[in-house]
């Protein structure tokens, strides 16, 4: 029945995907190719809660199944999700290069796409798999499967832990380029760095061109990317307010951290002083006790973030004024196709937002 719910839940979402993509294919000027991109990736998370909602409707209906059964149809969800936007992806390639001029190969488009979704399903597998494990061998179940059990237990908790270093270790989201960067954009690097009491280790230029992505991004080890695209395409003044931002979210790498160890922490204890209700409390009382603590732990997460977006377009501001921060916001949404009232992610304002919010700093 689960799996029956899976495959249904996989063909809606590659149907509906399907009309999105075809209304770019007949009219380009109205739904440009970077608006479907964004439109995907909200079905992305349609994907994933309609999954979790017929997971959660089958163990309340009392279909509940055995933490490696489970691993496994968490497994198969992702797998599914995966072949889902990778056939979508290979639908919407042709648009794209066609629209925006893309220079690559079917198979980097795909993997820089899959990428994208790969990082969304990775912290779910990761806490899934996690606390299946933990349920698994502390309630002593595993043994009732003999050294099967053993082996079960060990491959899941693996898989939690490989998966969670994964994303630990952050890749680059993109292929490095390995170019020298000019010795004055580092230096300057390095001067923010010590404005906000950080130290930059290096910066990387990503291939950005192919895939048409003028981004930065704050990795962890104090290492800054840029992809070649950005650097291509906006002035010096502009990529340093870039930099300053990206800087900023550096410094404010080790906060997040702390933040998501103690609720970590927080959710660890309050799971252990509340176990001797698990017993008593009917499923759905567990399912919802479940959620509750997800959102718990993601929301402050998710407003730290929001507080952290605009804390750095501040400090750049800070450093050069208000111009070379807003223009080049404006350019990198143009070249992404992104319309002014439209929000980037869940913790980027919409441009029209970050630009008012960037006019109100003194
Ligand atoms: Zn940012």
């Amino acid at each position: 029945m689960l799996w029956l719910s899976l495959l249904l839940t996989s063909v809606g979402v590659v149907a509906l995907g399907r009309a999105v993509i075809s209304a770019t294919a007949r009219t380009p000027s109205y739904l440009p190719v970077g608006r479907v991109a964004r439109r995907l990736r909200r079905l992305l998370w349609l994907s994933l809660a309609l999954k979790a909602g017929a997971g959660a409707l089958m163990s309340v209906l009392g279909a509940s199944l055995t933490p490696p059964f489970a691993a496994l149809a968490l497994l198969g969800g992702a797998g599914l999700t995966l072949l889902e936007f990778a056939l979508m992806f290979r639908w919407l390639y042709p648009h794209e290069r066609t629209q925006r001029g893309l220079q690559a190969s079917l198979g980097d488009y795909l993997q820089g796409r899959l990428r994208l979704v790969w990082d969304a399903l990775a912290p779910i597998l990761a806490g899934g798999l996690g606390a299946l494990t933990v349920s698994y061998t502390l309630s002593g179940q595993y043994r009732g499967w003999g050294g099967l059990g053993i082996l079960t237990a060990s491959a899941m908790g693996l898989s939690a832990l490989l998966i969670g270093l994964g994303m630990m270790r952050r890749p680059t989201p993109l292929p490095i380029r390995w170019v020298p960067v000019e010795t004055h954009l580092l230096n300057e690097a390095h001067r923010l760095g010590r404005e906000l009491g950080v130290r930059v280790q290096e910066i990387l230029v990503l291939d950005g061109t192919r895939l048409r992505r003028a981004n930065a991004f704050a990795l962890s080890g104090g290492r800054i990317a840029v992809t070649d695209y950005l650097l291509a395409t906006l002035t010096e003044r502009e990529v340093f307010a870039v930099l300053a931002h990206e800087v900023a979210h550096l410094a404010q790498r080790r906060r997040l951290v702390r933040l998501w160890l103690m609720q970590l922490g927080a959710g660890v204890g309050g799971a252990v002083a509340l176990a001797p209700l698990w017993e008593r409390l009917p499923r759905w009382g567990l399912l919802a006790w479940l959620g509750l603590l997800t959102l718990g732990m993601t929301l402050p997460l998710l407003r730290a973030r929001q507080r952290h977006e605009r804390e750095a377009d501040a400090f750049a501001v800070s450093q050069y004024g208000k111009e070379p921060l807003a223009s080049a916001l404006r350019k990198i949404a143009a070249l992404h196709q992104r319309g002014a009232d439209e929000q980037g992610d869940a913790v980027h304002p919409s441009l029209q937002n970050r630009l008012r919010a960037i006019e109100r700093l003194i």
